[in-house]
């Protein structure tokens, strides 16, 4: 069973970016206004998330890192309608299979905080005001295979800051802080969803891009797109988000690609945030255990509307 949980768990933590992402994502469940980031050692020696959320009840905390166990939904039907970043129920159970890890956690009313140890499965009074901590520490500890997969510290932060990095861009509304090795490296505070996208990717970004927006019946394509000069050698400024969750899609890409056709030569690659709302019926989220692919049922109008969309908001900028 051991072996099972570390195999299955390959799928949900590659590096210490996919913890960080599963960890934001729960505090993010959890309607945290305030989520800390803590890394030693590029994540690697140690991660812990800190929110100010609903906090977990103390009953609960051992069902928390059970495999499959969800409070998130109840039934697959629900799954139709998930509006919340996990659902799988795998993560924390993933993560303590080839991690230490230990939960402390408060609700509202509750005496004091709680804090389980995942290993020895020791539950004990701790200190806290309302939220959670999820500390992980030692990631690969038992898997030196998985471990010498890991790139230098410095290389590892960087995914660990691009994982808070897509979390944040798509909700200006949380504040997030992160510190490496007790300093603080980025802290973003809540604001509005312009002043995110300037304190995220740069005021220079901003000003070279322009805002994309089109809606029709149940589909909402909005965001930012760079204009051609803001175009780089590199696709890291490029993201999607389907509903509120960051994705990787080809369908998409291609469509926003097409969009730059005649504005854009050679292998220089356009910069662009764009979010899509879409009636949860007509997008499967459930197809890859990190969710970072989704499915569409009418995949060529999402490729249209976005081209569209795209178009328009560079043929604004041209007139
Ligand atoms: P999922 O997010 O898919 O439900 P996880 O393994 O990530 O699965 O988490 C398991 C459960 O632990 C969640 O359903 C939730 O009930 C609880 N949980 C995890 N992290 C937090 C948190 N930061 N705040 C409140 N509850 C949490
Ligand atoms: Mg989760």
């Amino acid at each position: 069973d051991e072996l099972i949980s570390q195999i299955a768990a390959g799928e949900v933590v590659e590096r210490p970016a996919s913890v960080v992402r599963e960890l934001v994502d729960n505090a993010l469940d959890a309607g945290a206004s305030q989520i800390n980031v803590k890394l030693m050692a590029g994540g690697v020696r140690a991660i812990v998330v800190e929110d100010d959320g609903l906090g977990i009840p103390v009953e609960e905390l051992p069902l928390a890192l059970k495999r499959h166990a969800t409070s998130k939904i109840r039934s697959l039907e629900e799954l139709e309608s998930v509006a919340t970043m996990g659902f799988r129920g795998e993560a924390l159970a993933a993560i303590a299979s080839v991690a230490e890890m230990a939960i402390a956690t408060r609700c509202e009313g509750a005496p004091h905080a709680n804090r389980l140890d995942a290993r020895s499965g020791e539950l004990s009074p701790a200190a806290r005001s309302r939220g959670t901590s999820v500390e992980v520490r030692e990631l690969f500890f038992s898997t030196p295979a998985r471990r010498k997969f890991l790139k230098t510290d410095a290389t590892e932060l960087a995914h660990c800051l691009e994982a808070v990095r897509r979390h944040a861009l798509a909700r200006p509304d949380v504040g997030f802080a992160i510190w490496h090795e007790g300093k603080l490296v980025e802290q973003w505070r809540a604001a509005g969803a312009e002043q995110r996208l300037k304190d995220v990717l740069g005021e220079e970004f901003f000003a070279a891009s322009r805002a994309v927006f089109s809606e029709a019946g149940p589909l909402r394509v909005f965001g930012r797109a760079g204009l051609p000069e803001a175009a780089r050698s590199r696709s890291d400024m490029q993201y999607v988000y389907v509903n509120g969750r960051y994705v990787r899609d080809k369908l998409i890409a291609h469509g926003i690609r097409s969009a730059y056709e005649d504005v854009l030569h050679g292998n220089r690659q356009p910069s662009y945030v764009l979010f899509i709302e879409i009636a949860p019926d007509r997008v499967d989220v459930n197809v890859h255990p990190t969710k970072i692919e989704v499915r569409f049922r009418d995949g060529r109008e999402i490729h249209q509307r976005v081209r569209y969309a795209v178009q328009g908001a560079l043929a604004i900028s041209r007139s």
